[in-house]
C-alpha cells in the first residue's frame, strides 16, 4: 500500500518537473497560445477602445472567459505606466490570480502584477497591476481618498455583491465626478448588468459571449438530509463508471465538511482499487480541498497539471472566483454558507442556506467549459423550481454594518476636510441597493456603545476614539479593546493576543480533531502551572511570552530552533511567523496614532479588563439549569413571555467550543464567562473564553446604562432615500 502511494507520488513529481523544466520560450509560447484561446481575446481591441474612451464601463462575461486575468493585461500592454487596481471579494482569489497574471506577463522575478490583502502584500517598484481584496480598497480610501496613485480601478466579481464591493461602488460614484481622469471598470459574470449601468448614469456595457458546451443535468428523486455522504458516493461512482478524461468538482459549504469529504473519498477509492498496473493507475486520483483558510501551497495544487483524475472539493469559491481547468463533472450540494446578522446576539453568524437559482446555474456551468459535461444536483427538481430564490439577498442587506459605517463616516469626514462637496450622511450614501433602517440603527447603536461616535445630530459624529479605531484593520470591538488597553498599561499584551485572534485556531493546525486539542489543552495547563486565570486569551499571551523567553527562537528567528520550539507546542510554524508579522504591523499602526506603547508583566488582570470594556455584551452567567445566559439580555429576557416577537430562544442557547481550554471543565453555577467569538455550526459555540471575577464586572459602572444607549440615537426621524 505504501509502495503504491510512493510510486504515485514519484509519478506526479516527474510529471510536474517535466512541466517545470520546459524552457522559458516553450512556456511563453504555451501561455500565449492559451491566452489567445480565451473567449475574451476576440474582444481585445474593443475592450481597449471601450476603456480608453469612457470613464466608466461595464464588462459582462461568463466565468472563465478571461476577464480577471486578461483585461488588466490588455490595458497594461497599451498603457504601460497605468497603475491598475483590481478588487476581489476573497483573498484566496486575489493572491492566486495575481500570481497567474504575473506568470503570464513576466517569467523573471519582477512583480508587475502584485497583491495586497489584509496583513500581507507582495508588490515592488515595478508593480502596475495590483490585486486586492475589496476590504483593502476601502482602507486605501482612508489614505488616498481620491485614489490619486491610480489610473484605473477594476471592480471584479461585482455580481457577487459583497458588502465592501457595494460600498466601493458608492464611493467611486462620488469620486469619479471629482477626478475625471480616473477610470472605472465593473466586471460581472451574470447578465443583470443594467443595474450597474443605471447606477453609473447609463454607462456603456460590453458583453463577451462565452464558449460553453451543453451540460446534462440530473436531480435527486427525493430530498436528502445527508448531502455529504451522497456527494462522496457520487464522486466515487463517477470516477469508476464515467469517462476518465475530465475532473470532478464538488461544491460543499465549509472547511470541516470539505476535509471530511476528501478523507472519505480517499478511503473509499483505496478500498476499491486494489491492483496496480498501468491501467489501474489511472484509477488513482488526487482529491484536493479548496477553501479560503487553506494554506497557499495546498491551494496552488488545484492548478498543477496532473496525470491523475482530480476531484476538487470546494466552497463557493470555485463558483465564479477561481476557474479550475478541465472540469467535466459537477456535484452540487445545493447549499452555501453566508454571513447573516443575528440581532439577538448582535453579531454576524455564518449560516448554511440553500443556494439561489443563479448560483446553482453558475455551479452547473463549471461542467461545460471544455467539453460537454454533467451536473448532479443533490436536491430535487421541485426544490429548484419552487424553493430556491432567483438570486441571493445582497450581503449589504443582511449583515452587521458596524465596521463599514465606521469606515464610511471616516471617509466622508476626510472628504469634508478636503473641501470635497459630498453629502455627509451615511444613510443617504448612494447605495446600489440600500440596507434597512434597522441595520443602520444597529450599526450606530454599536458604534455609540463603543464610543466611536457621539450622540449628536441624526447619525452621530465620529469621536477621537472612533478616528483612531478606524485606523486598525480590525473589527471595531477589537480596536476598542486596543484603545482601552493603552489606558490600562497593557497595550503590548493586548496587541499580542489580537495578533493571535487573527489566525484563530489555525495556529494549532497540527491538531485536527477536537479530542487532540482537548488533550493539548490539558498538557498546556500542566506545563504552565501558574494558571491563576482561566482564560484562552491569556493562554495566547503565555505562548508568545514563552517564545520570547526562548532566546534562540527570537534571535532573528533562526529556522531550526524556532521550528523545534513550535513543534514542541504543536504550533504551526508558518502561522506563528504570521502572528509575529501581524503584531509588528499592529505596533506600527499604534505608534502612528500615538497610542502609549506600554507593557507591564504584572498586569494580566488589566488585559482582561481591557477586553471587558469592549466585549461586555458577550458576558454570560452560568445558571442552575446549566445554561449560559447573557448578562446584558437577562432583563430583556424576563419580558420575553410577553413579547413573542423576540428572537426564538432555541437560537440563543450557548455552548463552550471544544477547542477552548474551558471545554469540559467544571464551571460553577453563577460563574461569569466572557467570550470573544461565537462559532455557529450545529450549535452556538462560545469560543476564546475567560472566567471573570465578579468584581471586574461591578467595576463597569455604566454597564446597565449601556444597554439602552441606542435610545439616544434619534434615527426614527431619518428618511432613507430609495435608489
Ligand atoms: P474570468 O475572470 O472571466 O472568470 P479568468 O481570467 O479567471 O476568467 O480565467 C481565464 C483562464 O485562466 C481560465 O481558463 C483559468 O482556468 C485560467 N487560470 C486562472 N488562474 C489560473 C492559475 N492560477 N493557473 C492556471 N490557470 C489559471
Ligand atoms: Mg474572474
Amino acid at each position: 500500500e505504501n509502495l503504491d502511494t510512493d510510486l504515485l507520488k514519484n509519478m506526479e513529481y516527474l510529471k510536474n518537473t517535466k512541466i517545470q523544466n520546459k524552457s522559458r520560450n516553450e512556456k511563453l509560447s504555451d501561455i500565449s497560445e492559451t491566452r489567445q484561446r480565451l473567449p475574451i481575446y476576440q474582444y481585445k481591441q474593443q475592450i481597449i477602445d471601450l476603456i480608453s474612451s469612457n470613464q466608466i464601463s461595464i464588462i459582462i462575461g461568463e466565468t472563465g472567459s478571461g476577464k480577471t486575468t486578461q483585461l488588466c493585461q490588455y490595458i497594461h500592454e497599451v498603457y504601460k505606466n497605468y497603475k491598475i487596481i483590481i478588487t476581489q471579494p476573497r483573498r484566496v482569489a486575489a493572491i492566486s490570480v495575481s500570481k497567474r497574471v504575473n506568470e503570464e506577463i513576466e517569467m523573471k522575478d519582477k512583480i508587475v502584477s502584485g497583491y495586497k490583502v489584509r496583513f500581507e502584500e507582495k508588490r515592488g517598484p515595478e508593480t502596475r497591476i495590483l490585486f486586492m481584496t475589496d476590504g483593502i480598497l476601502i482602507r486605501e480610501f482612508l489614505n488616498d481618498p481620491l485614489l490619486k496613485k491610480y489610473n484605473l480601478v477594476i471592480i471584479d466579481e461585482a455580481h457577487e455583491r459583497s458588502l465592501n464591493c457595494d460600498i466601493i461602488l458608492g464611493i467611486l460614484k462620488k469620486i469619479t465626478r471629482i477626478r475625471p481622469d480616473l477610470k472605472v471598470c465593473v466586471m460581472s459574470a451574470t447578465l443583470n448588468a443594467e443595474m450597474f449601468s443605471d447606477f453609473f448614469g447609463k454607462c456603456p456595457i460590453l458583453r463577451i459571449p462565452g464558449k460553453t458546451f451543453p451540460v446534462e443535468l440530473s436531480y435527486l428523486p427525493s430530498p436528502t438530509y445527508d448531502y455529504l455522504t451522497l456527494s462522496i458516493d457520487k464522486a466515487v461512482d463517477i470516477h469508476f463508471n464515467e469517462d476518465l478524461d475530465g475532473d470532478i468538482l464538488i461544491f460543499l459549504t465549509g472547511a470541516e465538511e470539505i476535509e471530511k469529504c476528501v478523507e472519505m473519498i480517499n478511503e473509499k477509492i483505496k478500498n476499491l482499487g486494489e491492483f496496480l498496473d498501468e491501467d489501474d493507475l489511472k484509477k488513482y486520483i488526487s482529491v484536493l480541498p479548496i477553501y479560503s483558510s487553506l494554506s497557499q501551497a495546498v491551494q496552488d495544487k488545484i492548478f498543477i497539471e496532473s496525470t491523475f483524475r482530480k476531484i476538487i472539493v470546494s466552497t463557493n469559491i470555485a463558483e465564479t472566483s477561481l476557474t479550475i481547468p478541465n472540469i467535466k463533472y459537477v456535484v452540487d450540494c445545493g447549499y452555501t454558507k453566508i454571513n447573516v446578522y443575528n440581532p439577538f446576539l448582535k453579531i454576524d453568524q455564518l449560516k448554511v442556506v440553500p443556494v439561489s437559482k443563479q448560483q446553482a446555474d453558475q455551479r452547473m456551468g463549471r461542467a461545460g467549459r471544455v467539453k460537454p459535461g454533467k451536473c448532479y444536483r443533490l436536491f430535487t427538481k421541485d426544490t429548484y423550481e419552487h424553493e430556491l430564490l432567483d438570486s441571493s439577498v445582497p450581503e449589504i442587506q443582511r449583515v452587521n454594518l458596524c465596521t463599514v459605517v465606521l469606515q464610511l463616516k471616516m471617509i466622508l469626514t476626510i472628504f469634508k476636510k478636503m473641501n470635497v462637496d459630498v453629502e455627509q450622511s451615511v444613510i443617504k450614501f448612494p447605495f446600489i441597493e440600500p440596507p434597512s433602517l434597522i441595520q443602520f440603527r444597529n450599526a450606530l447603536e454599536q458604534l455609540f456603545y463603543l464610543n466611536a461616535i457621539e450622540d449628536d445630530g441624526e447619525e452621530g459624529s465620529l469621536t477621537d476614539d472612533g478616528k483612531k479605531m478606524v485606523q486598525f484593520p480590525l473589527d471595531p470591538y477589537l480596536s476598542k479593546t486596543l484603545l482601552e488597553s493603552s489606558t490600562l498599561n497593557c497595550l503590548r499584551e493586548v496587541l499580542i493576543i489580537i495578533s493571535f485572534l487573527n489566525l484563530g485556531n489555525t495556529i494549532f493546525e497540527t491538531m485536527k480533531t477536537d479530542k487532540e486539542r482537548f488533550e493539548f489543552n490539558k498538557m498546556f495547563a500542566k506545563k504552565f502551572k501558574e494558571n491563576e486565570y482561566e482564560s484562552d486569551l491569556l493562554n495566547y499571551l503565555k505562548i508568545y511570552k514563552e517564545m520570547e523567553k526562548n532566546k534562540e527562537c527570537t534571535d532573528s528567528r533562526r529556522r531550526k530552533p524556532f521550528a523545534k520550539w513550535c513543534e514542541e507546542y504543536s504550533i504551526n510554524t508558518k502561522n506563528m511567523l504570521k502572528v509575529v508579522d501581524i503584531l509588528n504591523q499592529l505596533i506600527q499602526i499604534s505608534e502612528s496614532i500615538d497610542l502609549k506603547m506600554n507593557s507591564s508583566e504584572l498586569q494580566k488582570e488589566n488585559v482582561i479588563k481591557a477586553f471587558i470594556k469592549a466585549f461586555k455584551i458577550n458576558i454570560v452567567v452560568k445558571r442552575e439549569n446549566n445554561k449560559f445566559e447573557n448578562l446584558m439580555n437577562s432583563d430583556k429576557k424576563s419580558n420575553k413571555n410577553n413579547n413573542r416577537n423576540a428572537v426564538s430562544s432555541v437560537e440563543d442557547e450557548l455552548f463552550i467550543h471544544p477547542t477552548s481550554s474551558l471545554f469540559k471543565k467544571s464551571i460553577k453555577n453563577g460563574a461569569y464567562l466572557m467570550y470573544i467569538s461565537l462559532i455557529m455550526t450545529k450549535k452556538n459555540y462560545m469560543n476564546v473564553l475567560t472566567v471573570l471575577k465578579p468584581d471586574w464586572i461591578l467595576e463597569e459602572k455604566e454597564f446597565k446604562q449601556d444597554t439602552h444607549a441606542y435610545k439616544k440615537i434619534k434615527l426614527e426621524r431619518v428618511n432613507i432615500p430609495r435608489a
